[in-house]
């Protein structure tokens, strides 16, 4: 598993619902916690593990040892939007070094399901409430920067330039998938996962 980086097709790809909750997405779970962990960050979506499924993991205190802030969200969706909207400094392990202004709600309530399939809702706000927007926009395929009004890196499009020339350099030498071999991918995965 690895975390794929800006533009890589499965970060603009709209996740579908997950159905089957079995021990392959605990392990898939157990290393995105792993991975997110090591990367230092609080919150990781499948899509930028190149999963396409409905899935986040999170922890905002970013500490393996808080066990209780660890959340696992299958299907989440948000329902309501309540007490206004605030701006705050978010950055994304898919775009390594960008740290932009993005306005969010400040307070939430979204359902989603756990790992052992029993759907929940939750009234958050804040940070937390900021890290589940973040990553269910991923899960549509959509990044951070889309809805940035600020950002904190300097000339954020020559910073998104350079990774597409990357991506497109690793594509040239296989090191990626071409579009045709994303689909393919994809097709399969949904398949297994139907
Ligand atoms: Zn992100």
């Amino acid at each position: 598993m690895r975390i794929v980086k800006y533009p890589h097709p499965m970060l603009a790809y709209e996740s579908k619902p997950l159905r089957k909750i079995d021990q392959k997405v605990r392990d898939i779970v157990a290393e995105m916690f792993d991975l997110m962990y090591e990367n230092a960050g609080v919150g990781l979506a499948a899509n930028q593990v190149d999963l396409p499924y409905q899935l986040i993991v999170m922890n905002q205190t970013g500490d393996r040892e808080r066990k209780d802030e660890e959340y696992v969200l299958i299907n989440p969706t948000i329902h309501k939007l309540k007490g206004g909207v605030e701006e705050g400094e978010e950055g994304c392990l898919s775009y390594p070094g960008l740290r932009m202004i993005v306005p969010r709600a400040k307070e939430i309530k979204f359902q989603a399901v756990d790992l052992q399939g029993q759907p929940h809702t939750y009234f958050w706000k804040g940070f937390q409430a900021r890290i589940v927007q973040h990553e269910t926009d991923h899960l549509y395929g959509k990044g951070f920067w889309e809805r940035a009004v600020a950002t904190i890196t300097p000339n954020y499009a020559l910073f998104l330039l350079n990774l597409k020339d990357k991506f497109n350099q690793d594509r040239k030498a296989g090191l990626e998938p071409t579009e045709e071999q994303f689909k393919e991918y994809v097709a399969k995965l949904e398949s297994e996962r139907a």
